[in-house]
């Protein structure tokens, strides 16, 4: 086995600079724990920015995607596939729609949701196509597409990469009564995230997104909830937007939908919206796999079977309550829903990111000065201990 050492230096010296990964190769995992080459344990507390709700190669999903490997792996959709319709049809179990269409991606997902609203818009909602106007949100992430980065408001991701795609307003997150005044007659949908991840675990203010969605129905303007890093249990609930009792017209799904194992995404939404698609209107090869898709039917099994909202509802107030004992002048603040926690410092957190690193917690900043803590929401009352209290050494 080549040492991390030279393992990193390769990887430095023949790829793309577009990350800067932290100092620590996982060579193997499981559940919440990853060992590096040298035999070094980590605590994964990222979780692949939530695509490890279910921890490392559950054994359950490791089966179940076994088991379709030893019969077939891709159609594409030139042709039916046995598991795609037990894929729907769970899915359109755990968000109440009528309908999905799956994809492979995150911002696929988007792009697919952003699809659905501007020919819904021309289609349904009887605006002269090429008019359509989308809103979205200051702060946002919804991925890294040409069309996505041109209503991001961070300059990192924009910059160099224009001409941008036109028909994007944006206001400021969390403003109910901004996005009211922002709704013209050619607003199709409303973009948001009903918790902002990248922006640093931005919770907005109680009562937030039953405004959103009482706007748009009153509007006429498809409320679309990016669910991507928030949905599948991460934050108590299987969907964020179930904090407030809301039901967005569009979940964009992503990230654990996979189990953790496959990258597979979906739009969901009701049969009066996703039916503007007609056959050689959009698509993808990988979409809707039949491996993908035998990872996520396990995967949406075990969610209901072990009662993953509960779970990640439970540990969460747990580790905050924790995290919240820890004292240092440094920490401005500690906030999350469910497993889904920010901690956010008065200054720079790179420091504070090696010690964790050092004391065998692997967890990421987003921004320079918020750590975000989301681990698997398989880690157990023991793992949560041993790891709090080695993230307890390192602030403290
Ligand atoms: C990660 C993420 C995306 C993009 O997903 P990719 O699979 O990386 O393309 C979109 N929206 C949100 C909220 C995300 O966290």
């Amino acid at each position: 086995m080549p040492s991390s050492t030279s393992i990193i230096e390769k990887a430095e010296r023949l790829g793309a600079h577009n990350y800067r990964p932290k100092a620590v190769v996982i060579e193997r995992a499981e559940g919440c724990m990853v060992y590096d080459p040298e035999g070094r344990c980590y605590y994964d507390m990222l979780s692949a920015y939530s695509a490890l709700n279910f921890g490392h190669r559950h054994p359950e999903i490791v089966q179940a995607a076994v088991e379709q490997l030893g019969k077939v792996t891709l159609t594409s959709r030139a042709f039916h596939n046995v598991v795609l319709g037990d894929f729907y049809e769970k899915l359109c179990g755990l968000t109440g729609k009528q309908m999905i269409l799956p994809m492979n991606t995150g911002a696929e997902a988007v792009e697919t949701a952003l699809k659905t609203a501007r020919r819904w818009g021309a289609f349904v909602k009887g605006i002269e196509d090429g008019k359509q106007e989308i809103i979205t949100c200051a702060g946002n992430f919804h991925g890294r597409t040409i069309s996505i980065v041109s209503f991001s408001t961070d300059p990192d991701s924009r910059s160099g990469f224009a001409p941008y795609t036109p028909g994007f307003g944006t206001v400021p997150y969390g403003d109910a009564d901004a996005l009211e005044a922002a709704i013209t007659k050619d607003t199709v949908a409303f973009l948001v995230e009903p918790i902002q991840g990248e922006a640093g675990i931005i919770i907005p203010p109680v009562g937030y997104l039953t405004k959103v969605r009482k706007i748009c129905t009153k509007h006429n303007v498809l409320m679309v909830a990016d669910e991507v890093q928030t949905g599948f249990a991460r934050t108590g609930r299987m969907f964020a937007c179930e904090h407030e009792g809301v039901q967005p017209d569009i979940y964009v799904l992503g990230k654990a939908l996979g189990g953790g194992v496959m990258p597979i995404s979906a739009v969901a939404a009701d049969r009066d919206v996703l039916d503007v698609f007609t056959p050689g209107s959009h698509g993808s090869t990988f979409g809707g796999n039949p491996l993908a898709c035998a990872a996520a039917i396990k995967a949406m099994e075990l969610l209901l079977r072990d009662d993953y909202p509960r779970m990640a509802e439970e540990k969460g107030a747990y580790i905050l309550e924790r995290l919240c004992e820890i004292k240092n002048d440094d920490i401005f603040e500690v906030r999350g829903r469910g497993l889904l926690i920010g901690m956010e410092f008065k200054k720079p957190a790179a420091d504070y990111m090696k010690k964790l690193v050092s004391n065998g917690v692997l967890a990421k900043e987003t921004h320079e000065n918020i750590i975000r803590f989301a681990p698997p929401i398989v880690i157990t009352k023991d793992e949560m201990d041993d790891a709090l209290e080695r993230v307890q050494t390192a602030l403290a």
